[in-house]
């Protein structure tokens, strides 16, 4: 394969980060010894050089221990040609016994796009089912529905310079600022520019809401009718376009439906609402940026068409600095949108249900057959695997057994499916274990394709390390199977063979009248293709809209009535509901973000963040446990008690799993609830019961072997040389010393701090002058220096049972910026005693914040905190 074009040095490899979909570019430097440099690439114009915490520390998650590097059947070691062959014969039984329904493939928005596109061809094209579907149906399918819906095609209408460009910026369901984190800088650096008002609608008083002019605390799920309450405003206040008003169709009945929605209905006060309301219709650029808050919901397709609705009355679409806009979680979640990787979509945003879009793909692709309705979505396909209709089922790049909706159902569907394979980096994810097959994949670093970021921008993503072992990239397995299967046009040399065919196909869609035509792409240098966004700009200004042109029949864009509702009400059996969602540096399943120390020393552990009052309430002190439980499981969390969430409205992280958190998996809460339109499951409002865990003990232990504890919770985070765990249960061992040395994998202590009338033990190994391990066990939750204790291992260890360092080494608390490794306790010291008043000034002290920027809102947090309780205990 040719060597992708360099910059900068010999060694260096222009790419792009596989975390968000802000698609920021990177340029990696291997240093031949497998360490790899990254740094932001400078020429990239989604970043322009920035990269936040996730971004920053790629270079620490390449390592290949532990990684899966050969195929495996039922466990055992297998050749390609038999693992390939197995697949290729088991699905071939299963369409030749049961017809082409009886399979399924489950992709990934971490897939890049030339993947997305061979799988989409052999599912709809050759076998001739749509069983395909990705977990970014879990991400933004909402907005697809609603895009549809609305403009006639999957079109995201603006850049991300519009939001650098508005007067206004509307976020709605989305913490940019750890969810998206360089576009939220952006934001930032153009809001200190220019002024730029930012409005944050969350339920919840997330790190975004530091940077914003105006925190809207929404009731939860009322986003319909706050959108629907301003399309009502903008009529009644003589805001709707008149200039634009023939492009469109349906203001009467959507207005009609919205002038149900009432402002109780919003929970906010009066005088909020009027803010809201009068900036948003006074401005004329105007940008509404939505995202999980709002697709993941049962109305999520009628939140979307609420807020596109009014963007569509007043023409504020498609043009410079203003426009709804869909930011999506994956990398590559648009790529798969543009290949049709979702079960209701075709290729090319083409129509699955138009004979003519059918006939014309199947022609390009010389195709036996072509599916002819829309397949199963997720949370249906994994019903249809448990209730045994799917008999064969392959999963790509994901891991459905923690982040599907009902997870623990999902799971025992999966393990009692006639036949699974799994292509991903690790054995070991909770969804790989699961299988009949494991295929060894290449992961980020060693794959090259192409992604597409939320604002239509193609970038590669180029190999910069060879691919360990028997690792194979997921094009190659799907065409090798497909072509096992029989077919033919399965036989390309590389990726760049597979977008030039997808660009092509591209060309036959924009003559039946898609928006998604990049065949001016399809003779482009491969390898040195610059990020580039479709439409190319010469053509559209890469925005689509603005000249009232839409891909419905008549052309004109259709605002939807929406009768907006509230979720159902709670039962006094599970009375809060549960909201879910990331966290700033961690991704997904934690596979990849989970590999590096840096990045778990922000939040460590599975929590729940609830209300003092509800805390109160169900007597949950602060740092114990919570057990939580929903209709369809119980996870137990830490209790992280904050007035950031609303009374009854907690929130949980999404991130653990059975490798890092077994009693920590917050989807084995969720409900397989979904919205009608888009099949997106309902992820923020599981109804759930929370009590107190009744502990009998808690620890904290360090190690440098990687255990899993004998009891009810554990919680592991990577630190330097080792593991750290936090560990909890409800029955006491028998004996602390035995516990503790299978702990240790066997390990005995070798020295021991212990007081058992006050339910204390504390357990070190040292071997060879070297601490391995310790344990540290008491009553209530252990207040010790974690990141010191970590920092022990591999040292002789001294002092290690004190729990502390000495009084001339300060404790600096849990990390805030990872960057600059400056913990919470150094923060709070130096804005006390050096009376910071700014984060430029905490970063001009500290350092903290002057990096990737990732931590600035919590840094801006910390000091507004201390500044107010200074000022309360000064009253
Ligand atoms: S914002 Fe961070 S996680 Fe997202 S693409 Fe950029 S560097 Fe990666």
């Amino acid at each position: 394969m040719p060597r992708p074009p360099q910059d900068g040095g010999e060694a260096t490899i222009r790419t792009t980060c596989p975390y968000c979909g802000v698609g920021c570019g990177v340029l990696a430097s291997p240093d031949g010894r497998g360490g790899v440099a990254i740094k932001g690439d400078p020429d990239h114009p989604a970043n322009r050089g920035r990269l936040c915490v996730k971004g920053a520390a790629l270079g620490e998650t390449l390592s290949t221990d532990g990684r899966l590097l050969s195929p495996r059947i039922a466990g055992a070691e297998a050749s390609w040609d038999t693992a390939l062959d197995l697949i290729a014969t088991r699905f071939s039984g299963a369409i030749a016994q049961h017809g082409p329904d009886a399979v399924a493939l489950y992709v990934s928005g971490q897939l890049l796009t030339e993947d997305y596109y061979v799988a989409n061809k052999l599912m709809k094209g050759f076998i001739g089912s749509a069983n395909i579907d990705t977990n970014s149906r879990l991400c933004m399918a909402s907005s697809v529905a609603g895009h549809r819906r609305a403009f006639g095609s999957d079109t995201v209408p603006g850049q991300y310079e519009d939001l650098e460009l508005a007067d206004v910026v509307v976020l709605v369901g989305s913490n940019l600022a750890w969810c998206h984190p360089v576009l939220h800088q952006r934001l930032m650096a153009a809001k200190s520019a220019r002024g730029t008002k930012v409005i944050v609608i969350d339920p919840r008083r997330t790190a975004t809401c530091e940077g914003a002019d105006l925190h809207l605390a929404l009731a939860p799920g009322a986003d319909g009718h706050l959108f629907n309450l301003l399309l009502c405003h903008l009529f009644d206040n003589g805001r709707l376009s008149a200039d634009f008003a023939p492009h469109v169709t349906g203001i009467d009945v959507a207005l009609a439906a919205a002038r149900h929605s009432m402002p109780g209905d919003t929970g906010l006060s009066a005088a909020n609402l009027e803010r809201f309301l009068t900036l948003w219709a006074a401005s004329e650029k105007v940008v509404t940026v939505y995202s999980q808050g709002i697709n993941q919901s049962d109305t999520g397709t009628d939140k979307v068409n609420a807020i596109l609705n009014c963007h569509l009355a007043t023409g504020r679409i498609g043009k410079p600095g203003m426009g709804p806009f869909s930011v999506t979680g994956q990398p590559n979640a648009m790529g798969g949108r543009e290949v049709g990787g979702l079960a209701n979509m075709l290729a090319c945003h083409l129509e699955i249900e138009n004979p003519s879009h059918r006939a014309a793909v199947q022609g390009f692709w010389a195709s036996p057959t072509m599916a002819e309705r829309p397949g199963l979505k997720a949370v249906d396909m994994f019903r249809a695997v448990k209730e045994g209709r799917i008999k064969a089922l392959w999963i790509l790049h994901t891991n459905p057994a923690v982040t599907m909706p009902d997870a623990a159902r999902v799971a025992r569907a999966i393990r009692a499916c006639d036949f699974v394979a799994v292509s991903d980096l690790w054995a070991t994810t909770d969804t790989a274990r699961l299988a009949h097959v494991q295929l060894p994949a290449t992961g980020w670093g060693e794959k090259d394709g192409t992604v597409t970021n939320s604002e239509r921008m193609i970038s590669r993503q180029r190999a910069f390390l060879p691919a360990p072992g028997q690792a194979r990239p997921d094009w190659w397995q799907v065409a090798q199977v497909a072509r096992r299967m029989g077919f033919s046009g399965f036989d390309w040399a590389g990726p760049a063979e597979i977008f030039a065919e997808h660009a092509a196909l591209s060309g036959v869609a924009g003559t039946l009248g898609s928006d998604f035509d990049i065949s001016d792409l399809v003779d482009a240098d491969y390898d040195g293709l610059a990020p580039v966004i479709w439409p190319q700009a010469a053509q559209k200004g890469g925005r689509f809209f603005g000249d009232g042109q839409f891909h419905t029949q008549g052309g004109r864009g259709r605002l939807v009535p929406v009768t907006a509702r509230l979720p159902e009400a709670l039962t006094p059996d599970h009375p809060f509901r549960l909201n879910t969602g990331r966290v700033r540096d961690q991704w997904h399943t934690m596979t990849r973000s989970g590999m590096t120390p840096r990045l778990s020393q922000h939040l460590a552990e599975p929590y729940l963040e609830i209300h003092p009052g509800d805390a109160d309430r169900l007597g949950l002190a602060p740092a114990t446990l919570a057990e939580v439980e929903s209709p369809r499981g119980r996870a137990i969390l830490r209790v992280m008690i904050s007035d950031r969430v609303a009374p009854g409205h907690p929130f949980a992280p999404m991130h653990w799993t059975g490798e890092t958190a077994p009693s920590g998996r917050v989807d084995v809460l969720v409900p397989g609830l979904v919205d009608a339109v888009s099949g997106q499951p309902a992820s923020k409002s599981a109804p759930v019961s929370i009590r107190p865990f009744a502990a009998r003990w808690y620890g904290f232990a360090v190690t440098t072997g990687d255990p899993r504890p004998d009891c009810a919770y554990w919680a592991k985070a990577p630190v330097a040389g080792g593991v750290q765990l936090e560990l909890a249960c409800h029955s006491l061992p028998d004996n602390w010393s035995t516990w503790a040395t299978a702990l240790f994998g066997g390990s005995a202590p070798t020295t021991t701090l212990s007081d058992p009338s006050r339910g204390l033990y504390r357990f070190a190994v040292v071997t060879e002058g070297r601490l391995r391990a310790a344990l540290f066990v008491a009553r209530d939750p252990v207040l010790l220096a974690r990141g010191h204790l970590a920092g022990l291992i591999g040292t002789q260890g001294q002092g290690v049972l004190a729990g502390r360092p000495g009084s001339n080494q300060p404790d600096p608390g849990i990390t805030i910026c990872a960057c600059l490794n400056v913990g919470q306790n150094t923060i709070l010291d130096a804005v006390a005693t050096k009376g910071l008043v700014s984060v430029d000034a905490l970063g001009a002290a500290l350092g903290a914040g002057t990096n990737c920027g990732s931590c600035r809102p919590e840094l801006a947090a910390l000091i507004a905190r201390h500044h107010q309780r200074h000022r309360e205990a000064a009253e």
